[in-house]
């Protein structure tokens, strides 16, 4: 049979969860702290629950999306006793050590607890490029795959409840490093008079899906801490920062954005690794 599941906090992205849950043709019971929110779901076939607890007794798997982790505290509380037997599924933004504190206290209640890191925004859910990382409890997954395959692509890392915030917030970290890169050049290019939307289509984009391909191999390099050169080697890519930044200067943008990498780099480059590659800023950033 199909697990019954519960969606607990129905902002953007839990509606948009409880949304697929019914697109797929599961029972569904919702509450929202403000009651009217709940409105189109009860529509849509949804059952509403009048509290957490009852929510917590409708399901097998209750799944809750709110702000913060306190918010999940104060309705886990609220819940007590009528999580007992039931899967937590806790997709709400945290840390690694709340997700870990958190799967101790809804364990210490006799449920099961998986944390979720959601890689999409509510308009992907249910669609194949939605990512769900989860992590937690190896049976809870195994048994609920069905269902939490039903919001996007779901991959289990382990049983570690910390683990999936940890990629999540690590995945955000890539996320922003893009960003920031996209922005300089953007200004770069908008300072030139030219066409930012024709030079990030035409060239900017294609440029950098070409660069992701070097990031495996960067990664070996910090797996193993051995950053021997293959072909693009720091003290090279240094001394061309002198001409970057000029430009920035010419151009009235500023270069605040990529100051920290360069001076990273650069070091780098004084401590004598020059004839490294760029992946060797790592050891700058964390000791093994
Ligand atoms: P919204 O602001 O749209 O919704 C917030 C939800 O939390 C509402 O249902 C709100 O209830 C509820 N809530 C807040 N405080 C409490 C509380 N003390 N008790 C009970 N319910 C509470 O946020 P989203 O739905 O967009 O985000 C929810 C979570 O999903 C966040 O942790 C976010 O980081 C994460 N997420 C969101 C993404 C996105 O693109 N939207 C992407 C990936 C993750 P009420 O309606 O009563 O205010």
């Amino acid at each position: 049979p199909m697990s019954s599941v519960s969606v607990v906090g129905l902002g953007a992205m839990g509606t948009a969860l409880a949304d697929a849950l019914l697109s797929a043709g599961h029972t569904t019971t919702v509450w929202n702290r403000t009651p009217a929110k709940a409105d189109p779901l009860v529509e849509r076939g949804a059952l509403r629950a009048g509290s957490v607890a009852e929510a917590a007794r409708a399901a097998d798997v209750v799944v809750v999306c709110v702000l913060g982790y306190a918010d999940v505290h104060a309705l886990v509380d609220a819940a007590g006793d009528d999580l007992r037997g039931r899967v937590v599924v806790n997709l709400t933004n945290g840390s690694p050590d709340e997700a870990r504190e958190l799967a101790d206290k809804v364990r210490t209640l006799g449920a099961e607890y998986l944390d979720g890191g959601i890689m999409a925004v509510p308009a992907m859910i249910g669609r194949p490029e939605a990512l769900v990382l989860y992590s937690g409890s190896t049976p809870a997954f195994e048994a609920h795959r069905e269902v939490l395959q039903v919001f996007g692509r779901a991959v289990y890392l382990g049983d570690d409840a910390g683990r999936a915030p940890l990629h999540d917030l690590a995945m955000l970290t890539g996320m922003y490093g893009m960003f920031a890169g996209f922005l300089q050049s953007a200004a770069l290019v908008r300072s030139a008079g030219a066409d930012v939307e024709e030079f990030t289509t035409a060239l900017l984009v294609p440029w950098l899906h070409a660069m992701t391909s070097l990031l495996p191999r960067m990664a070996a390099q910090t797996a193993k801490g051995a950053y021997a050169t293959t072909g693009s080697n720091l003290a090279m890519q240094v001394a061309a920062q002198d001409t970057l930044e000029g430009l920035g200067r010419a151009q009235g943008v500023s270069t605040e954005l990529l100051a920290p990498l360069f001076d990273l780099m650069r070091r780098r480059v004084a401590d004598g690794h020059g004839e490294e590659d760029l992946a060797g800023v790592v050891e700058l950033l964390h000791r093994p």
